[in-house]
């Protein structure tokens, strides 16, 4: 039994199947839960080609794959794999999520409604985060698992509305979790660091973690950051303190996940991609580590 078979059969409570509209033993194989903010993580024959969401979807050599549906996904999606035999649809059901609204006052006003001025930086600063978040490398750290960056009790969730001293604005898309300023926060899987700046307008000290093949991880509000642009992340490893930065009220650590610009659920991939133990080669691999 390879090694995906035995993270599909752990994870097997809770995990939605694909209901193939081929044959039953036709290659597809995947996890995850198919909800708004939800991730998929898939393996199709070496080679196949597949397409979500009409996007074209990265596909390792040994054919696995990674997709995110996003906060307001369709009742319906779509995933084509194509192969020598021709393309066959997937069609799921994606569960539909409620949303709550959350208050939220005394953030610098400023960061609610910024001054002219500083509309170029924003852009500018927006768009380094985009680029950091369009990286598509041929990493596979998805497949490790996910594990919390730090303790502490969840302040936000992903996707309430959120209204900053009464002005109504996007969505919140990060998992929030209070904890004293300088408190560490810790890769939740291996990755390698895309980001670092130390202040950003809206979300101050923010660090973008690659996690491949499109997912990344987003810490934001970070009081310091502890590793620079290209270092090589394992889990566990510090990459940050938590702070108040950019449009925040108090320390905490805000994390985001990202399928390139689709945003992600953090504490869906907690639930249902908990760390894999490593394979034989991996603990190698880890024991010959510098
Ligand atoms: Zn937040």
């Amino acid at each position: 039994m390879n090694r995906f078979r035995r993270l599909l059969c752990r994870l097997f409570a809770g995990v939605v199947l694909a209901a193939p509209a081929a044959g039953a033993d036709d290659g597809l194989e995947f996890q995850g839960v198919w909800r708004q903010g939800g991730m998929i993580i898939g393996r199709v024959a070496p080679m196949a080609r597949v397409t979500f969401d009409r996007k074209s979807v990265p596909v390792s050599p040994d054919g696995h794959f990674v997709v995110g549906l996003g906060r307001d996904a369709p009742a319906t999606m779509t995933l084509i794999v194509t192969d020598a035999m021709g393309p066959r649809h997937y069609r799921f059901d994606v569960e539909r999520r409620s949303y709550a609204v959350q208050r939220v006052d005394g953030v610098p006003e400023s960061t609610v409604t910024p001054p002219p001025e500083v509309m170029d930086r924003i852009r500018r600063e927006q768009e380094l985060v985009d680029r950091a978040r369009a990286v598509d490398s041929p990493r596979r750290d998805f497949l490790a698992g996910f594990s919390r960056p730090l303790d502490g009790p969840i302040t936000g969730v992903y996707g309430s509305l959120r209204i900053y001293n009464g002005v109504p604005k996007n969505p919140h898309f990060g998992l929030d979790i209070a904890a004293p300023t300088g408190t560490l926060v810790r890769a939740p899987a291996p990755g390698v660091v895309r980001l670092a700046q130390p202040d950003l307008y809206f979300s101050g000290g923010t660090l973008i973690v690659d996690h491949g093949q499109g997912l990344s991880s987003s810490f934001i509000h970070l009081s310091a950051i502890l590793v620079k642009e290209g270092d090589e992340l394992a889990r566990g490893d510090p990459i940050a303190r938590v702070g108040a930065t950019g449009r925040a009220t108090g320390p905490h650590l805000d994390w985001r996940m990202n399928w390139f610009d689709v945003r992600l659920d953090p504490a869906l991939a907690l639930q249902y991609f908990p760390p894999a133990p490593p394979s034989a080669g991996e603990r190698t691999a880890l024991r010959l580590r510098p």
